[in-house]
């Protein structure tokens, strides 16, 4: 695919991927945007009419702008931009972390997954708390503020090799071990943990907002045709949609600052991507707890069992990042730059507002074969398009008079390590 840089002859900067112009972002305002929606199509058209930056679309409109043709992506894109800049102007955001992946054996065996062991195979792995401590305190060396806690779910229900780590290790169970482990990170170091841990209860929820900030569970998809034999979430127990969309309430009901999102190209349809996304904005508006939408594509490894499955197109994602954006207009939306690297312009053009975690110390273990960009590429690329880069806490400013509301270490740390406008103090 071509990838270059044009200026057009309305002296609008254009991007030209392959047969798609995309426009230059920066130079999108709503005008812009119903101009160019009276040439289109009727149904694509009325999805953006009077579309104004920080309405949020319908369902109906969703649906259509999903699969919208490659000659409309640009309008797309440039109303995406448009709301992101009407949220968020000129700001994107990323958070610096050490990753820490506890334990890497899971219960689960999704079909896309390169992180999971199961105990005595190659890599298998838990940490110790020496080994946790030592990573976070390379990371705060490395002006880290984030500890993100990723993990496998529930091991110990399965492996009797887990169980008995946990029982040498002094736990009852991964979430008590990984509870311990957070509490810890948080007392020894200036790091705010952040943990993935997968499907939790009321109790759990509650227990573990105590010693981190903010917590995340993507919920990846919505669809349950994903569950049947051979499919990404055949025997993935804890991939049930509804059973996650339930952690995902709960933490609402809790007020606890939630990190979710969507993988896309794991088998489910542009449709689905839609309906993941509504059931995200439902729970959102019923609790305002969402904090973070990842919109994370599938990448292919050699060594999973979806080896053999294409990847989502650079068009696919463009088309969820907007999408997602113009359903959800005032909420950050985030895209991994590993995952689409060397196109971050592109993602900036979707409407991001954040490029998640990135660590300058430890690899993407979820897709290690796709380094982080370097911190400096970053910035200079992110600058180039006009932004400011600024470092923010695993807990995204706005939402962070709630957890500091509660006195106790958690409160103290979050001030001691945020800025005035509620990014990371300490920032590198
Ligand atoms: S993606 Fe998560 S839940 Fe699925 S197998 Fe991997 S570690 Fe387990």
């Amino acid at each position: 695919m071509t990838h270059a840089a044009n200026r057009d002859s309305d002296s609008c900067i254009i991007y030209q991927l392959g047969s798609v112009k995309l426009l230059e972002p920066s130079k999108v305002t709503p005008t812009d945007i119903s101009t160019a929606t009276r040439e289109g199509p009727p149904s694509f058209a009325r999805a953006l009419e009077h579309l104004r930056p920080g309405d949020a679309i319908s369902r109906d409109a969703a649906l259509r702008l999903i699969r919208c043709p490659d000659e409309h992506l640009p309008e797309l894109l440039a109303a995406a931009r448009a709301a992101k800049e009407h949220f968020k102007p000129r700001i994107v955001t990323y958070s610096r972390k050490v990753f820490l992946p506890l334990t890497n054996l899971c219960r689960d065996y999704c079909g896309y997954c390169i992180f999971r062991r199961d105990p005595g195979k190659p890599g298998a792995h838990t940490m110790t708390p020496d080994e946790v401590l030592e990573v976070a305190r390379k990371g705060e060396k490395l002006g880290c503020t984030e500890a993100l806690f990723s993990l496998g779910d529930k091991p110990e229900l399965i492996f009797p090799e887990m169980r008995e780590m946990l029982r040498h290790l002094g736990y009852k169970s991964t979430l008590h071990y990984l509870e311990a482990m957070c509490e810890l990170v948080l007392r020894e170091t200036s790091l705010l943990p952040h943990p993935n841990p997968g499907l939790l209860s009321a109790e759990w929820i509650a227990r573990l907002a105590a010693v981190s900030p903010s917590m995340g569970l993507m919920l990846e998809t919505a669809s349950t045709a994903l569950l049947a034999p051979g499919a990404a979430h055949d025997n993935a127990p804890d991939k049930v949609p509804a059973r996650r969309l339930r952690t995902i309430e709960e933490a609402g009901k809790q007020k606890v600052p939630f990190t979710t999102g969507l993988l896309i190209g794991i088998g489910e349809l542009p449709e689905d991507r839609v309906e993941t996304l509504l059931a995200i904005r439902d729970l959102h508006e019923r609790y305002g707890h969402i904090q973070e939408v990842i919109v994370q594509n599938f990448r292919v490894k050699p060594a999973i069992p979806m080896a053999g499955w294409p990847e989502p197109s650079q068009g696919e994602m463009l088309r969820t990042v907007a999408v997602a954006r113009l359903l959800m207009p005032n909420v950050n939306i985030q895209a991994p730059p590993n995952l689409s690297a060397p196109y971050y312009e592109e993602l900036l053009g979707a409407g991001i507002n954040d490029w998640g975690g990135i660590s300058p110390l430890t690899p993407d273990y979820i897709n290690p074969e796709k380094p982080w960009p370097h911190l400096e590429q970053l910035r200079l690329r992110t600058e180039a398009k006009g932004f400011q880069l600024r470092q923010r806490l695993p807990v995204y400013p706005e939402f962070l008079p709630g957890v500091t509301a509660k006195p106790g270490l958690l409160s103290q740390k979050l001030q001691s390590a945020v800025d005035h406008q509620g990014f990371a103090r300490r920032a590198a």
